[in-house]
């Protein structure tokens, strides 16, 4: 995708607004907590490589986040403060925390910045015209800086004020961060020029969320590997007996023309691994996907199917990867999701580009301490899927061309 990011422009004594992603687990909910405190400071740190550049190269910094879903500005347990502590130790230099997003306080104190002073603006989802998109809100933000920088890309698929509304009313480069380009240069590969042979895998809950993509994929891909509860509903298409597995029964009408359109390119489990009860100490067994017993329920896929998707996948140039082969949150159905995670980390080691989209997938790579060994984990659980959708996501289409 062909935007320009924050190496294309001049950034020297300029104020740069940028657009982060600090929406990170707290330590408490409690709106009357005043020492609530950063539990995981992940997306704060991968903020940093495009803070430290623009800092790095002569601009002040006004930084603007939401975080979790405050109705108002009462639920001040959603305060940025802790954040702006927390960057503080990261950067290593002072964070100046305002109490508003925009308003005469905000537009002093960004009125007496100096190159390398960094403001971080109050919680951008505590103003009404945030979501809203509202041009009034757009046009203040956009007035307080020379440039701006989108570096949330799980929020590119929302054009909410901070996010598209001001790329457009800011008179100056709207330009990518690196977080952000990162994730353009992976996802965008797949739908636009992706390498062949390309294998799309797909797994997770259900397929109604997903039909959108799997017909996207199956104009790209060469194959879609299908696991997880997912499968279940192309598997009773087929006219199978699936017990009390997770059955989609308003989607199997779709499931049937998909695998019509794709004929051979859909391949499904030929092997499950079932038990009585939803529960980790169930007792399990491995069946074929022609004998589920009538009272049980298909919780992970099984060794055959791990062997057949591993040979599908053998010489692959690109793939990507969303929604996990079984309930991979209960460790004894997680190790279809692991192997698999671990088949792609080695495809990775003999030259295949691997690409991991969705929330629940990421967090199951990551489960299985092979983050490091992808070519690139997506961020961005709804915006790298809706992407991969083909859409056009509104925070990137608002970011300047090369
Ligand atoms: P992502 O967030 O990566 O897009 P999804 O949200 O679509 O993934 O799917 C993740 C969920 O799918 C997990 O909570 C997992 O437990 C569930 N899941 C996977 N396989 C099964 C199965 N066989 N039966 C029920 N749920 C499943
Ligand atoms: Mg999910």
């Amino acid at each position: 995708m062909n935007k320009k990011t924050v190496t294309d422009i001049d950034v020297k004594g300029k104020k740069v607004l940028v657009r982060v992603d600090f929406n990170v687990p707290l330590s408490s909910k409690d709106p009357n907590d005043t020492n609530i405190t950063v539990t995981d400071d992940t997306r704060i740190r991968a903020a940093l490589p495009t803070l430290n550049y623009l800092l790095d190269h002569g601009a002040a910094l006004i930084l603007c986040s939401h975080l979790g879903r405050p109705k108002t500005a009462a639920d001040r347990q959603y305060r940025m403060d802790p954040i702006a502590q927390r960057l503080s130790d990261l950067l290593g230099k002072p964070v100046q925390k305002l109490d508003e997003m925009i308003g005469a306080a905000v537009t002093a104190a960004v009125a007496a910045m100096q190159p390398g002073d960094v403001i971080l603006l109050e919680n951008t989802r505590f103003t009404a015209g945030e979501t809203k998109n509202d041009p009034d809100l757009s046009a203040k933000l956009a007035a307080l800086a020379d440039v701006y920088v989108n570096d949330a890309f799980g929020s590119a698929h929302r054009a909410h004020a901070s996010t598209e509304g001001v790329a457009r009313a800011l008179n100056g480069p709207a330009v990518a961060g690196f977080l952000m380009g990162k994730e353009l240069a992976a996802l965008g590969t797949a739908v636009t020029n992706p390498p062949h042979p390309y294998i799309a895998i797909m797994g997770g809950a259900k397929i109604s969320d997903k039909i959108k993509l799997i017909e996207n994929l199956l104009q790209k891909a060469d194959k879609i590997l299908i696991g997880g509860g997912m499968a279940n509903t192309f598997l009773k298409a087929q006219g199978r007996e699936l017990g009390s597995s997770l059955v989609e029964l308003d989607a199997l009408a779709e499931a049937a023309r998909l695998l019509e359109t794709a004929a051979d390119r859909l391949i499904l489990p030929i092997d499950v691994v079932v038990v009585p009860e939803f529960k980790a100490d169930s007792p399990a067994t491995i069946v074929n996907v022609d004998s589920i017993p009538a009272d049980q329920m298909a919780l992970d896929i099984g060794p055959k199917t791990l062997e057949l998707f591993k040979a599908a996948l053998t010489g692959a140039k690109l793939v990507i990867w969303n929604g996990p082969m079984g309930v991979f949150e209960m460790e004894p159905f997680a190790k279809g999701t692991n192997e698999l995670a671990y088949v792609l980390a080695t495809a990775v080691d003999t030259g295949a580009q691997v690409v991991i989209g969705g929330g629940d997938s990421a967090a199951a790579v990551k489960n299985a301490g092979l983050t490091d060994k992808m070519t690139h984990v997506s961020t961005g659980g709804g915006a790298s899927l809706e992407l991969l959708e083909g859409k056009q996501l509104p925070g990137i289409v608002a970011l300047d061309d090369k």
